[in-house]
């Protein structure tokens, strides 16, 4: 039929063309007596949650549905993208509700990385982008880490109240939640989730023991990460899988390393001194002379510099460069998405450069 068809779970128009989208069915579920979207059905028979994709106006007016509630706010950020996943202003929209914030795939930081220096950096970090957290955790969705102290920490600051997960796509809230179902479930009680009534934003309500909610809500989406640049196969290779491994570069004056054909840093001035580079371990890093930079680039952008792969050239973004003289030792540029080059020691002048429209800035070292 033409009209129009609405999900009998959550109300939402139903759409047979965008997977991944708000309302999406397959075509082929639209035969049935009553219709359901793809999230609803994930929902009711598998206990999961998907993520949907949102516009920025949908997403403030779930911050603002936040503020005028009496809950425990649980911000979930990308511990590899702090910043990228960092939801600006999150704290004017809160009200008076505390905040935990909890730092996700902390399994892919060196091994050797000091958890309390990271939460203290975290803390710092929140609270200069106006932010004051009532706690700080770090977990890892994938892998179970710590998430049955989070449960417990989360049971504990709530006092009773709900309880919203808020967070970036990509920061793996989805993960998250799903593991918190199942762990709160402990094996054979299921859990039965539902969406929070009268909302079209697909917010997700987990039952919780005193008859309160843990609600899950949408992710929105940062754009200025190197994800929105990249075809879905390099996104496999940018995004980093297992912990990664520092690699450590002793740079003279004028050299460059170049991070596959995606990013480059430029070593310009201030005597021998190593740098330790932090991303995905298949993205290889190449090294050559600053004056030669510019023509290797030209000449091999797409092939031995890549990803982006040769067809995929055309429609990446040029490289634009940001020049930074730092000041303050153990600094990060960080590259949003991709990651980050620690320089140790004041006194070092160097540049990024990063596709347009992705984010480069400097940070004090997170490890
Ligand atoms: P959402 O968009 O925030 O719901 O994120 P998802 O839960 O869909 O996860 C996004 C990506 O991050 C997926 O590729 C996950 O496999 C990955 N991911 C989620 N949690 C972790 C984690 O703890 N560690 C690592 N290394 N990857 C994770």
């Amino acid at each position: 039929s033409s009209q129009n068809e609405h999900c009998i779970g959550c109300g939402v128009t139903i759409q047979t063309d965008k997977p991944g989208e708000l309302g999406y069915t397959p075509r082929s579920a639209l035969e049935k007596e009553e219709i359901i979207c793809q999230r609803c059905f994930r929902l009711r028979h598998y206990n999961e949650v998907q993520d949907v994709e949102l516009s920025d106006q949908d997403f403030l007016d779930i911050l603002h549905t936040l503020g005028k509630t009496n809950s425990l706010v649980v911000k979930i950020i990308d511990i590899f993208d702090f910043n990228g996943s960092w939801i600006p202003g999150l704290h004017r929209f809160v009200g008076k509700n505390p905040v935990l914030l909890i730092g996700n795939k902390v399994d892919l930081l060196p091994k050797s990385t000091n958890k309390n220096k990271l939460i203290n950096w975290m803390k710092l970090q929140a609270k200069e982008l106006g932010l004051i957290p009532v706690d700080v955790l770090l977990v890892s969705a994938e892998k179970g880490l710590g998430i049955q102290e989070a449960l417990v920490e989360i049971d504990r600051i709530r006092q009773g109240k709900d309880v919203y997960v808020v967070g970036c796509t990509n920061v793996g809230k989805s993960t998250f939640i799903n593991r918190v179902i199942k762990t709160a479930a402990g094996g054979d009680d299921v859990i039965t989730t539902s969406h929070v009534p009268g909302t079209t934003l697909d917010m997700i309500e987990i039952p919780l023991d005193d008859g309160k909610s843990l609600v899950d809500t949408p992710g929105i989406i940062n754009h200025h990460q190197m994800a929105h640049y990249v075809s879905k196969k390099d996104l496999k290779v940018i995004t980093p899988k297992k912990e990664i491994k520092p690699r450590v570069y002793q740079l003279n004056e004028n050299q460059t390393l170049f991070f596959g054909g995606l990013a480059r840093f430029d070593y310009i001035k201030g005597g021998r001194r190593s740098v330790i580079c932090y991303l995905a371990n298949s993205i290889e890093i190449h090294r050559t002379k600053l004056e030669k930079a510019d023509q290797l680039y030209e000449k091999h952008a797409g092939e031995m510099l890549q990803p982006p792969s040769r067809d995929e050239l055309q429609k990446f973004p040029e490289l634009v460069r940001h020049e930074f003289k730092l000041k303050s030792d153990k600094m990060d540029i960080v590259f949003s998405g991709l990651g980050w080059v620690t320089v140790k020691e004041q006194g070092a002048h160097v540049a990024a450069y990063a596709p347009k429209g992705v984010s480069v800035l400097l940070r004090p070292s997170l490890i």
